[in-house]
């Protein structure tokens, strides 16, 4: 919802004027996941300091005006720790803990004491040790029986993770699940499409849940040739200008065509909007449509699609368009000769 939307920005100003519109928003409304995260965790995880001092101070000053309510809230059982007494650690195996204890229990019963929850919560949110894994369970905390002897248990409740192991395991939790939907998640699944050219379902739903808009469409885009997608131009409306142009460093050219088939417009408006959609396409090398033998016309639409002058000479235009061409497929280009025409060659 909304105001998970404004947790995710950050800006106390920005939840005042929300409150201001609607005094009565539920904002420990948790968002619509398996384990689902509220307002505030969204916040933490991802640094708002200033929000999240905010927002508890919203819910402060709502806990006076109505106390019975929200306690009300965190009742289930998966949400509250319970007492090692009598309870088998399914980690350390001991059933004598100190008295006062406590631990965690799944939807099966399976308990797991605080120290050793507390360890889990480590191991099960590395994401330098272990991104694939992290991903693979959303950044969500599960049974240790789940994997030993499968057990179907739903993922802990950020309330009770947030309960038992400390604040800064907590912080490193949420990161975690904010790495899952990030930006990083995204580069390393899309170097896996690179690698093996397939991509599993979660991390599909990933890379749409990172560019979804609020109105169901993507702020991705596509190639107008063969629709690979999703292709990111970030904020550069003006393609053509980095087009080309060395990388810092010296790791090549900045290249702003179709990963897939070299297609390249120089104006955002000509790449569809991304449909969501992925499809495998093979990466052609086949290099670039020739340019020898097209009509002014043609090589003047060509320009124009790059983003490129169309004055001058047809000798020119084949000239301009092949070094546009170099610069976008790389070496095949340069296959390619063109006839100097009326014998003034250069
Ligand atoms: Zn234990
Ligand atoms: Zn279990
Ligand atoms: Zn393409
Ligand atoms: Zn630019």
């Amino acid at each position: 919802g909304v105001v998970h939307q404004v947790a995710y920005w950050g800006d106390p100003a920005v939840l005042q004027k929300l409150l201001d519109r609607f005094p009565a928003l539920d904002l420990e409304l948790e968002s619509a996941e398996e384990a689902a995260q509220e307002p505030a965790d969204i916040a933490q995880g991802r640094g708002h300091t200033a929000f999240v001092a905010a927002l508890r101070s919203q819910l402060e000053s709502r806990k006076k005006a109505a106390p019975s309510k929200v306690s009300a809230a965190a009742s289930t059982a998966m949400k509250v720790p319970v007492a090692a007494e009598g309870q088998l650690c399914n980690i350390c195996y001991m059933d004598e803990h100190e008295p006062d204890t406590l631990g965690v229990a799944c939807d099966d019963g399976h308990f797991i004491c605080s120290e050793c929850f507390s360890e889990w919560v480590r191991t099960e949110t590395d994401i330098e040790l272990n991104p694939q894994s992290v991903i693979e369970n959303g950044g969500r905390v599960t049974c240790v029986c789940a994997k030993a002897s499968g057990c179907k248990s739903h993922a802990f409740a950020n309330k009770l993770i947030a309960m038992v192991v400390t604040d800064d395991l907590y912080e490193r939790y949420l990161r975690a699940r904010d790495y899952v939907v990030g930006k990083e998640a995204v580069a390393g699944a899309l170097a896996k499409v690179k690698e093996q050219g397939s991509l599993g379902a979660v991390e599909q739903e990933q890379i749409r849940n990172l560019y979804r808009k609020a109105d169901g469409s993507y702020s991705a885009y596509m190639c107008g040739k063969c629709s690979f997608g999703p292709i990111d131009h970030m904020a550069c409306m003006d393609l053509k200008c980095h087009h080309g142009e060395k990388k810092s460093g010296g790791a090549g050219q900045i290249n702003n065509a179709c990963p897939k088939c070299k297609w390249f417009a120089a104006n955002l408006s000509k790449w569809p909007q991304w449909d969501g959609e992925f499809r495998n396409i093979k990466e052609s090398d086949d290099g670039p449509p020739p340019v020898e033998g097209l009509s002014v016309p043609a090589l003047k639409d060509a320009l124009k699609l790059a983003g490129l002058s169309c004055g001058g000479k047809k000798e020119d235009l084949k000239c301009r368009l092949l070094a546009h061409y170099e610069a976008t497929y790389g070496k095949s280009a340069k296959k390619q000769k063109i006839s100097s025409g009326a014998g003034s060659s250069s």
